[in-house]
């Protein structure tokens, strides 16, 4: 299992290393998508901004694709290696759907509110939009949210597919894994062993469920499959 996960590991270093290496792209790509709500639609202040962004906005399709483009690689490889690894424990399975148990509809709820609570922030400290621009600019609002979501994404479908091969295989006990924690979840739950239905019953306090997610959001643990 060791040199197998050091594979999948990999990818998702890979992964992270080409999405952060996008963020200014991300980032541009949102204030973008700001500055063309707010001179099309005339907006006066910034509350009123933030109530015309409800209804518009949009993650711009240039970022959504590039982030698209390397979750999808990335779970290609990681099926990849999954495959391999059943294969060679002799065990034999139809077909996995785990792209469906992918979260990744969260992407613009997220950007939404990360964009949401820096208008705030800009409001209380009484800017313009030229100021909140730069302020944006600056930050890395919703640009490390898109990362974020998609290491979160590339984890989970990496969770999940192992789960749903193991779950027509009938192996049921999996090892919470990887390296010290620092998330109290984390730290309570790693190295020890659940079955399947402990784990469904789990809540990281994130909405997000353990099977595919441990402990939430950039959680770099992942399940290990007991396999006799
Ligand atoms: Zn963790």
């Amino acid at each position: 299992m060791y040199k197998y996960r050091q594979q999948l590991e990999y990818i998702k270093a890979s992964a992270r290393r080409e999405l952060e290496s996008n963020i200014k792209q991300f980032k541009s790509a949102i204030v973008r998508e700001l500055t063309y709500i707010y001179k099309n639609e005339n907006i006066k202040d910034l509350e009123e901004l933030k109530r015309v962004l409800r209804k518009q906005f949009q993650v711009p399709p240039a970022e959504y694709k590039i982030i698209d483009q390397i979750v999808s690689e990335s779970q290609a490889q990681i099926s990849g290696i999954w495959d391999e690894y059943f294969q060679k424990l002799g065990i034999d399975y139809e077909s996995v759907k785990a792209a469906q148990a992918v979260q990744f509809h969260q992407l613009r709820q997220d950007h939404l509110a990360a964009v949401e609570s820096a208008l705030d922030n800009a409001i209380r400290r009484g800017m313009d939009y030229k100021e909140f621009r730069a302020e944006l600019i600056k930050q890395n609002v919703a640009a490390s949210n898109a990362t974020t979501l998609a290491n979160t994404a590339i984890a989970q479908f990496d969770s999940a597919y192992m789960h749903e091969v193991c779950e027509q295989a009938g192996i049921e006990e999996f090892l919470y894994d990887g390296m010290p924690a620092q998330r109290p979840f984390c730290q309570q739950h790693l190295g020890h062993v659940y079955t399947t239905d402990e784990i469904l019953a789990m809540d990281n306090g994130q909405g997000l469920g353990g099977l595919t997610s441990l402990g939430g959001y950039n959680c770099v643990h992942f399940w290990t499959p007991i396999i006799d």
